[in-house]
Formats: C-alpha cells, sequence, structure tokens
C-alpha cells in the first residue's frame, strides 16, 4: 500500500509520539526531475528540480505545517496563527480547514502574491492585513502568541523545520546519494536550515555518502544574508523571499559555512529569466522566488564557485500558479482568429 504524508513516511525521524495525530493532506514524496537542457547549457553533470509546488498546496510549506498542525492538535490548541508572504498562510489555511481549527493569517498589505490570498481566503481563514512587511508582521503575531493561547505556524515554530528536512531525506532515496551541490532560494530561512539538517542526519546514520554544497539565493533588494545585516524595506519581485530580517538567519549562515556552500544575491532580472526558462525549456512553471534557486546556482557557475561536472539539484519552492500577475506583465493577450482551418494555418505560419 502507498503510504501517503510526511508523518506516516518519516514518522521516526520526526517529533511525534504515540498520541500524535497522522494527519496529512497527502504532503510530500514529490519528484525530482532531471532538466536536461539548462543542465548541459551550464556544463553539469546533471541537474534536477525537485518540485515542492506539486505539494497539496502548491509549496514546500505543507511538509513542515503538518508537523506543527499535528503538535497543535496534540496539545489540544484550538488556533493556529501565523504571518506570511503567502505561501505559509495557504498551506495553515488548508490544515486547518482540513482538520477542525481555527486560522488567522496576517499579511503585508499589498504584498502578496494574488493566488496564495485566494487560498488563505477560499479555507476559509481569518486574513488580516498590516501595513509593512513581513518582518512586521512577524513580529506582531510572535508577541500575540505569547499572550493569547494560540500556536504560532510560523518556521520559528521547530516543528515546521523538522518537517521540511524531509525534503532532503526524498532527494537521497530518489537519487541514490546526496547532489553536490543543493541550490535553494532564502528568504525567512527556515528551509536552507531544515535542509542542511535533513542533509546531515542522513549523512550521519550512514544512508548517504556524501553533504552537498548548499547554495542560497537571495533577492538582490532583499538579500540580508549577503550583506550582512538586516534590510529595512526589502524589495523584490520575488514576495516569497521579500524578508529583510530573517528569523532562522544562524541556521542559514550555519547551512552556508559548514556545507563550505554560499548565498548570492540574484537581481529581479536574473529571477524572471531564469523562472522564464524553466517554464520554456524545462516545462516547469515555478513562482518567481523558487526561480531565485536556478539563477544563484547560474551565477555560481559562472563565477567559477560551482565547477561544471557537478551533481546539482534545485529545489523550486512553489508553483508558478500562485502569482500568475508577475509573469503575465510579459505576455500578450491571445491572438483573435476565425474558427477555420486556413484562418488557423495563415495564423501558425505567419507565427
Ligand atoms: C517560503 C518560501 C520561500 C522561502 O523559504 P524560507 O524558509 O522562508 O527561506 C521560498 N520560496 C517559496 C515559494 C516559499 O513559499
Amino acid at each position: 500500500m502507498t503510504v501517503h504524508g510526511v508523518l506516516a513516511r518519516y514518522a521516526d525521524r520526526l517529533p511525534v509520539g504515540p498520541t500524535t495525530p497522522r494527519i496529512t493532506l497527502g504532503e510530500g514524496s514529490t519528484p525530482c526531475v532531471e532538466a536536461h537542457h539548462i543542465g548541459a547549457q551550464l556544463g553539469l553533470a546533471s541537474l534536477h528540480l525537485k518540485l515542492e509546488g506539486l505539494n497539496p498546496t502548491g509549496s514546500f510549506k505543507d511538509r513542515g505545517m503538518v508537523v506543527a498542525v499535528a503538535k497543535a492538535l496534540e496539545a489540544g490548541s484550538t488556533t493556529i496563527v501565523c504571518a506570511s508572504t503567502g505561501n505559509t498562510s495557504a498551506s495553515a489555511a488548508a490544515f486547518a480547514a482540513r482538520f477542525g481549527l481555527r486560522c488567522v493569517v496576517v499579511v503585508p498589505g499589498g504584498g502578496v502574491a494574488s493566488g496564495k490570498l485566494l487560498q488563505a481566503q477560499v479555507h476559509g481563514a481569518l486574513v488580516l492585513a498590516i501595513p509593512g512587511g513581513f518582518d512586521a508582521a512577524l513580529r506582531a503575531v510572535r508577541e500575540l502568541c505569547d499572550e493569547q493561547p494560540f500556536t504560532l505556524v510560523n518556521s520559528v515554530n521547530p516543528h515546521r523545520i523538522e518537517g521540511q528536512k524531509t525534503a532532503a531525506f526524498e532527494i537521497i532515496e530518489e537519487l541514490g546519494d546526496a547532489p553536490d551541490v543543493l541550490a535553494i532560494p532564502v528568504g525567512n530561512a527556515g528551509n536552507i536550515t531544515a535542509y542542511w539538517r535533513g542533509f546531515r542526519e542522513y549523512h550521519r546514520d550512514g544512508l548517504s555518502s556524501r553533504l552537498p554544497r548548499m547554495v542560497g539565493g537571495q533577492a538582490a533588494g532583499a538579500a540580508p544574508l549577503v550583506v550582512g545585516h538586516a534590510v529595512r524595506d526589502p524589495e523584490t519581485v520575488a514576495s516569497a523571499i521579500r524578508i529583510g530580517d530573517p528569523a532562522s538567519r544562524q541556521g542559514a549562515i550555519d547551512a552556508r559555512d559548514q556545507s563550505e556552500g554560499l548565498i548570492d544575491a540574484v537581481t529581479d532580472a536574473e529571477i524572471l529569466d531564469a523562472q522564464h526558462r524553466l517554464a520554456t525549456q524545462e516545462g516547469v512553471f515555478c513562482e518567481p522566488a523558487s526561480a531565485a534557486s536556478l539563477a544563484v546556482l547560474e551565477k555560481s557557475v559562472r563565477s567559477g564557485a560551482v565547477a561544471p561536472g557537478q551533481r546539482a539539484v534545485c529545489v523550486l519552492t512553489g508553483s508558478g500558479l500562485k502569482d500568475p500577475d508577475t509573469v503575465s506583465r510579459a505576455l500578450q493577450p491571445p491572438r483573435e482568429v476565425p474558427a477555420d482551418a486556413a484562418a488557423l494555418a495563415r495564423a501558425i505560419l505567419a507565427a
């Protein structure tokens, strides 16, 4: 029988006990597909894409949310709360709907991609928009949850990171070993922290022969880990990583330094170009933040920081369908033609 979900698949490596409900929305077990065209262009031995947009709510956030929500249910909590650039709220709202919790999400006003906001609302969460960015929203909900009997499900909740590390396990299981390089977008820095933990855990237990170098991508206008201090008004088209003061800053720095990796900044133009090429050359439509992983890998190959001939994996963290507005600006509406074969043929020849 197929095992569904992160809790069932990795119970022995997660903080769950006999009284933890084994809930699932079918998260995890996402494919890791080879990107032949872009991998060859970069001179890599192989390039794989971990398609985290195929999780039930369209981003990797489901991996950690399932653990955080299971622990909240176990503890008898009735309300979960998060600050969110969008995907955390979509995931929290879906799990809350399914498992009978109240969900409150606090988003930066105007700073959330339309599809993500829609998800939180469709699943029945109470959505509150605050002035200011994600960092201000996170400060506010942390304070709120210190004072009220609510469970905070941001990645400062340690169960989130635990659940998210399972993606590293899956990569090792699917590829037979860890890659040489793992490229990943870095916003609040929970995910790079989680992957590094997962890779170290399997390596320690003899389930992989090597540890990857961790290559993190931040958007140039939101790159606190690159400039070395918090950024007051982070700005980037990649709203999921529009974060100026990452909560898991130290985890990201440890992942970078212990793995002899790097965290670098990529411009919005590089991010959108990487997103476009993933769509047109590899058939994968990811959201802009996700494409920062490929953009930073490409920059690292160009600079020589990553040598050709390596085996690399890019984590594509979320689905492109969440943020249609960003890409649609660069697209033309479909050309209108009469409904007959001759007109269709003329239009095709003229294209
Ligand atoms: C949350 C998110 C990120 C950033 O992950 P962090 O753990 O905050 O560094 C990147 N991409 C997408 C699509 C996300 O939803």
